[in-house]
């Protein structure tokens, strides 16, 4: 499976990708943060550092909706 940089929700454990979510956008407030709101049955909205992005495995047809529900992506570890 392809592997795409995502953002999780930490309410909902979604994972939502940069590249295909319309939930992340740059923030207005700060500079360099980007703000994911995250709507897909869930209100969480939070702001986060492009750098604290993660690699998340999954299927082509789901990282084109988006998100990746739980149980739908594999995260990649880091070292
Ligand atoms: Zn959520």
């Amino acid at each position: 499976m392809p592997i795409h940089m995502g953002v999780m929700c930490e309410t909902c454990r979604k994972v939502h990708f940069i590249a295909t979510s319309p939930t992340i956008r740059p923030s207005t407030a700060n500079p360099g943060m980007y703000r994911l709101t995250c709507r897909v049955g869930c209100d969480e909205t939070r702001e986060f550092r492009k750098d604290t992005m993660c690699p998340y495995r999954v299927k082509d047809k789901v990282f084109q909706t988006g998100f990746a529900e739980q149980g739908e992506y594999e995260v990649i570890r880091q070292s």
